[in-house]
């Protein structure tokens, strides 16, 4: 649950502590890491763009990498009520052909939980106990010096500037306040021309703890479970999808032989919508993740495209180990902290957004022929081969304690 505070009472309590620390977006990863800050006995000031502190409700599916998160803010009990078993993922052929069903808990169990949950759902459970934050609130310039960061901010209508000793910036993929940090340029973009609709859809559209996706010819749909819920995105290359949302459609119903009902489910979810959400398949990728005094968070640092869904994963992980590194960290050593900090984390991330982009390539395709060819590769490869870089990542730890002993 959010307190909204006022900027004044979160920055007289920031600044009597070792580190005065500034979280930009109460999104998934800066909630995530203020409430970790907390935890450890910070007080970090929290500010959140949105005026109202509503989240844009969507579907996520959240890895094992967010564990460790989950359990050092002691809340994964309440993050299992929250959320749905990901058991199985089923994949069907561009004709709408269901063409296998393969076990997640099989291949992931090993390594944690895998669950459907929605993003206001998660953000309950990260808030749990109370997160103090100024809503309305953004970054409009930043100053670094060898003392510290002097930060311009607009909380509504009423600019002040406050000096803190660092910035975690996690404003999201389209983050502005990574704009004024010039070594974060360029910011690479994969931009799929992609895009499509992003829906709820009845519990009951897809088996009880089954996400399902339909690779097309120039088509896509995916349903993905959530606690009462099943969110859907329906997309296409963004030529297509311009016609609207009841005209694509149309249109991608005329390329199915097979409409079985979790893609009937879909379908209707989009068309029958009044005002579905857009989303564009554009990521992102900055140049450098950190200064001396400020670190790029989350999306903002690297902002994911949906396939793979490993980007809130990976920005609660890259929130943890921040977190933990931050422990031992001191207005002296900060900059070697966040130096150590980006050359663990980064390469990890890096590796998550190569297996996504990769999928991207592989997905978002319009011909028929690679469709073909897709699916014959389907009937011997599973999901479990799709994901293999991402699996490695999760039999191999990030181990931020060690790391920071080398930082001394
Ligand atoms: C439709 C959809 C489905 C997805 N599915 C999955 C999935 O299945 N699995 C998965 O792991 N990931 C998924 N993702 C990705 C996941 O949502 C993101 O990777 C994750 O939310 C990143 O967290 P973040 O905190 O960096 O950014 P966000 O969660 O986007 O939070 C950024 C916050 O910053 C705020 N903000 C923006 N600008 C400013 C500013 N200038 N000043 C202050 N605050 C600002 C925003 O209002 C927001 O609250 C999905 C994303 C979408 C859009």
């Amino acid at each position: 649950m959010f307190i909204p505070t006022t900027i004044a009472d979160q920055y007289q309590q920031a600044a009597s502590d070792n580190l005065r620390i500034l979280v930009v977006g109460a999104g998934i990863a800066g909630i995530t890491a203020a409430q970790l800050l907390r935890r450890a006995g910070h007080r970090p000031v929290l500010i959140e763009r949105a005026e109202d502190g509503k989240h844009p409700g969507y579907m996520l599916a959240l890895m094992p990498m967010a564990d460790g998160a989950l359990d050092e803010l002691g809340v994964r009990e309440a993050y299992r009520a929250a959320s749905v078993p990901f058991h199985d993922y089923a994949m069907r052929g561009h004709t709408g052909r269901l063409l296998r069903v393969d076990s997640m808990t099989r291949i992931l169990q090993r390594y944690g939980d895998y669950r459907g949950i929605s993003r206001g759902a998660l953000i309950e459970v990260l808030t749990s106990g109370g997160c103090a934050v100024t809503l309305g609130t953004t970054v409009g310039a930043v100053t670094e010096t060898a003392e510290g960061v002097r930060i311009r901010m607009s909380e509504r209508d009423h600019v002040r500037e406050l000096d803190f000793d660092l910035v975690l910036i996690a404003d999201g993929i389209n983050s502005s306040t990574r704009e004024l940090i010039p070594s974060a340029r360029p910011v690479e973009v994969v931009d799929t021309q992609w895009g499509g609709w992003v829906v709820w859809a009845p519990a009951h559209a897809v088996p009880a703890q089954r996400g399902e996706e339909l690779w097309g010819v120039g088509r896509f749909a995916g349903l993905y479970p959530v606690a009462g819920a099943v969110g859907v995105f329906l997309g296409g290359p963004r030529a297509d999808t311009a016609a609207g949302a009841a005209a694509f459609v149309e249109q991608f119903r005329r390329t199915l032989t097979v409409v079985d009902p979790p893609i009937e489910a879909a379908l209707s979810a989009v068309a029958d919508d009044p005002d579905p959400y857009y989303w564009s398949l554009t990521d992102c990728r900055s140049a450098a993740w950190t200064t001396s005094r400020t670190v790029l968070l989350g999306d903002a640092a690297a902002g994911f495209l949906p396939t793979a869904g490993i980007g809130a994963g990976m920005a609660m992980e890259s929130a943890w180990v921040l977190c933990r590194l931050l422990r031992h960290a001191h207005r002296e050593n900060l900059a070697d902290v966040l130096s150590a900090y980006e050359r663990t984390q980064r390469p990890r991330v890096e590796a998550a957004q190569d297996n996504s982009r990769g999928l991207a390539r592989l997905v978002f395709r319009r011909s028929r022929a690679l469709a073909v060819l897709r699916e014959l590769a389907m009937r011997i490869a599973s999901v479990d081969v799709a994901i293999k870089p991402i699996q490695r990542l999760l039999a191999d730890q990030p181990k931020p304690d060690e790391i920071a002993a080398s930082v001394g």
